[in-house]
């Protein structure tokens, strides 16, 4: 899971944090109305992080209203040259990406599916994000069957798919999304991809370098089935304002990472003030190593005659010499060692 809330890109540990697992369709629905780039994401995830407020605000209706109009006032201006009208019309006449599903083509109808019983009820969506057309194009490429000459056909001439309100059956796109030699997609892709990006985390983390370029961090998980697009996504949600991605064209796109080097050497001072601890003790107790051996050396002991069994504990302490009582009893027992 990540650890940066999605919404706002700071860590989860500022803050009160709540975790998202019934609340997901609200969230997904929140990032659909109002048009970001966190539905893909969202919809990969059993469960989220987020900050308490972030969420309030993020679902909040009537700031997703304000997001759909400055949306829709930027897009009106942008369409200038090409009324909405006239374009609605042209596709309407060819195919109406409104009513109908952009996959099946049947048409959509929203009652409908609310009245059918919810396990055979069908989730229709919208075209929310401006990439959608060219993610589609890029599988419909991929497949090069009938149905992908039939969808391609029908965005073909429609520049901006969610001016044009388009519509389609969420199954249908999933199906459409899954390889034609008849694999299983849905699932397995997103755990081929929560791999390849753990692969990667795993990578960066254990790096002593802060910079990474795009080719390297694919390269480590060996799957080129994830485009660019993801890998620069997961890395934000995952470090947050701790990555900067620099992109220059002509160039390779490059990964720094902010932080990295200092909390690696952190976490290295501290792992080094752990044993310098025990190499203290050592220290003081090879130290005193040679004192108490050279006293030892020291002692005269008459050999010319042995200490009878019976006597061998009378005048025990005499024995002693002063340098191992003090070591042995004021040391240890008081504790100073
Ligand atoms: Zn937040
Ligand atoms: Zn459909």
């Amino acid at each position: 899971m990540s650890r940066f809330c999605f919404i706002c890109n700071k860590p989860l540990s500022k803050s009160e944090i709540v975790t998202v697992n019934l609340g997901m369709k609200t969230l997904i629905n929140a990032s659909i109305e109002r048009g970001d780039e966190f539905t893909d994401y969202l919809k990969d995830q059993k469960s989220v992080k987020v900050h308490v407020e972030c969420r309030k605000n993020y679902t909040r209706k009537s700031t997703i209203a304000a997001v759909k109009r400055k949306r829709e006032e930027k897009q009106a201006s942008a369409s200038k040259v090409s009324p909405p009208r006239a374009r609605t019309r042209l596709s309407e006449s060819a195919f109406c990406l409104k009513s109908c599903c952009l996959f099946c083509g049947d048409q959509l109808n929203e009652e409908y599916e609310k009245k059918r019983a919810k396990k055979y009820r069908r989730r229709i969506c919208k075209v929310s994000t401006l990439t959608f057309k060219e993610s589609v194009l890029k599988v419909a490429q991929s497949r090069s069957d009938d149905t992908a000459k039939i969808v391609v056909a029908r965005i073909g001439f429609e520049h901006d798919l969610v001016a044009a309100e388009t519509r389609y059956h969420n199954d249908c796109y999933i199906s459409f999304l899954k390889p034609t030699n008849g694999g299983k997609v849905g699932r397995p892709l997103d755990e081929a991809l929560n791999l390849a990006m753990e692969k990667i985390f795993t990578y960066i983390e254990n790096s002593n370098d802060d910079q990474f370029t795009l080719e390297e961090l694919k390269n480590v998980c060996k799957n080129s089935n994830i485009d660019n697009r993801t890998i620069k996504r997961r890395l934000k949600l995952n470090y947050g304002d701790k990555v900067i991605i620099t992109e220059k064209p002509g160039k390779s796109t490059l990964i720094c990472l902010i932080d990295n080097h200092r909390d690696t050497l952190n976490q290295s001072r501290s792992e080094k003030q752990k044993s310098n601890g025990q190499e203290e003790r050592f220290k003081i107790l090879e130290d005193a190593a040679p004192i108490v051996g050279e006293d030892i050396q020291s002692v005269i002991i008459n050999n010319s005659h042995y200490t009878p069994p019976g006597r061998i504990f009378e005048n025990i302490n005499g024995h002693i010499l002063e340098s191992q009582v003090y070591f042995i009893i004021k040391k240890t027992i008081n504790g100073s060692i």
